[in-house]
């Protein structure tokens, strides 16, 4: 019996049990839909598309090695996979299940003729689940509740062989769907390896020596920076979690925030959208002239803070930022600006190459304080402190090169060492004033 393989975020063949399953089946027709301009599909960001074009070729091309291919098609899913079911004489499709809440509609769209098997998670979302049978909006207390699905299976082998049909459907080019920049092209510092092959060297050579601390230090490479491969599923986070040891539990912990991000947006589709406390709704933030050449200079790394401008700077040059200066970056749009959380959330989705929809916005709504986990909007970082004691000015020198004269003692606020340089801007706002703005704007939460 002839099956379709229905890939997403899923663009490995190593621990695929949608695979597995398929092969056991019989002939396999891997597919590829293009299918981001679904309503209510959030359309992937332009750092995503170059990384896309680059695994999509690298899954081809592994595919042809198995004497299978990869069948492109672009569209509506649900439409596109039941024509691809007459056109084939598929009795099937075979897919790993996803958490996005316009895969959800389209899964439940295919009904019986879908097959939906676990395999992104370390354990199904849905089955980690609070004493009364709901989603943990606490990530301590997820974590403890995933003990009882640790460790995860083992990861599943590549299938030996992957049957093909008798005739296969045709394919679009990948290089139709103009997936990378060109006029300009900006993806010049993407510095990345998309595909299976480069996450599967990563896992093999995984170094986690020093994790706890070099995590923090965004001058160096203390952490995997597996998380594009993650997202788009060149990798199983199972296969992840065996290439780590027993030790390694600050990394396995990380590892796990992917579950529980999911488990979230389970129980609040549109957590992408809308604060997760609804008090929330009543911020009064920023807009208007002022608000909206605040949030350019945000995004360009022009605040006059080294390490917001460092960070944003490296987003922008390489489609990736330290976990440490997320935190920093997303805080000061948030407090320091008192710009709406989504702003950021769109800008990083756009800028990400890693960009999830689970992650990006549960992360956000904790910086923010706005979500379930934290009430903590009267949580303001200090962007100088941070700064000082995570960075010894090297991550600055790196991203922006205007300071990189500077004295360590002077680099982290040029501006009050009385040595700002003439190309360099000064600060929005003092950190002083941001604060107490901030603490007002909390107040008036209903
Ligand atoms: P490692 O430290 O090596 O961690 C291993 C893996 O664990 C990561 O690859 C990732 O899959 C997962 N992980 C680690 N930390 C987190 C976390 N806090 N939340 C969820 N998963 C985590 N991560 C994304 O994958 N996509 C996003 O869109 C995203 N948006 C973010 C937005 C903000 C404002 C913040 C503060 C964090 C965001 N993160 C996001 C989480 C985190 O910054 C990245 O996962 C991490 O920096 C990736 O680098 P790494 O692979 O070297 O991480």
């Amino acid at each position: 019996m002839t099956t379709l393989l229905w890939l997403r975020q899923d663009l490995r063949l190593h621990d695929h049990p949608a695979l597995t399953a398929a092969t056991q089946e019989g002939p396999v027709i891997p597919v590829y839909i293009l299918d981001d301009d679904a309503p209510g599909a959030w359309r992937i960001g332009g750092a995503q598309r170059w990384w896309l074009h680059h695994s999509l070729a690298a899954l081809g091309h592994a595919y042809t090695k198995k004497h299978s291919r990869l069948i492109l098609r672009r569209g509506d899913a649900v439409a596109t996979l039941t024509a691809l079911m007459e056109e084939t004489g598929a009795t099937a499709i075979h897919a790993i299940r996803h958490y996005e809440p316009w895969w959800r509609k389209a899964e439940d769209a295919l009904g019986e003729r879908l097959c939906l098997h676990d395999g992104n998670h370390l354990a199904p979302p849905e089955r980690v689940t609070t004493g009364s049978g709901g989603q943990f909006r606490i990530y301590s207390a997820f974590w403890k509740g995933l003990q009882a699905h640790l460790p995860p299976e083992t990861p599943l082998p590549v299938p030996h062989t992957i049957a093909a049909p008798e005739r296969w459907p045709s394919s679009e080019s990948l290089t139709d769907w103009h997936l990378l920049p060109t006029k300009p092209d900006w993806s010049g510092g993407f510095d990345w390896t998309p595909g299976e092959a480069e996450a599967q060297r990563k896992i093999a050579t995984l170094d986690l020596d020093g994790y706890d601390d070099r995590r923090n230090m965004p001058s160096q490479e203390g952490t995997s920076r597996l998380s594009p491969h993650l997202h788009f599923g060149e990798v199983s986070p199972r296969a992840v979690w065996h290439a780590s040891g027993a030790h390694d539990v600050t990394f396995r912990k990380e590892l796990a925030w992917r579950d529980f991000t999911d488990g979230v947006v389970l129980a609040m589709p549109d957590y992408g959208r809308k604060n997760g406390r609804a008090a929330y709704d009543t911020l009064p933030w920023r807009s208007g002239a002022a608000a909206r050449r605040d949030l350019r200079a945000w995004q360009r790394g022009r605040t006059g803070y080294p390490i917001v401008d460092a960070g944003m700077r490296q987003l922008w040059r390489t489609g990736w930022m330290h976990n440490r200066v997320r935190m920093i970056t997303a805080s000061f749009l948030i407090k320091h600006l008192l710009i709406d959380w989504r702003e950021g959330e769109r800008w990083f989705w756009d800028c990400l190459i890693d960009a999830d929809y689970g992650n990006n916005a549960v992360n956000w709504q904790w910086v923010a304080g706005t979500g379930v986990d934290a009430n903590m909007f009267g949580r303001i970082m200090a962007p100088l402190s941070q700064s000082e004691k995570f960075d010894a000015g090297d991550y600055i020198r790196e991203w922006v090169p205007e300071l990189a004269g500077l004295s360590d003692d002077a680099i982290h606020d040029p501006e009050a060492a009385g040595c700002l340089p003439k190309d360099y801007a000064p600060k929005l706002i003092g950190h002083r004033e941001a604060r107490e703005r901030a603490l007002a704007a909390g107040r008036k939460v209903r």
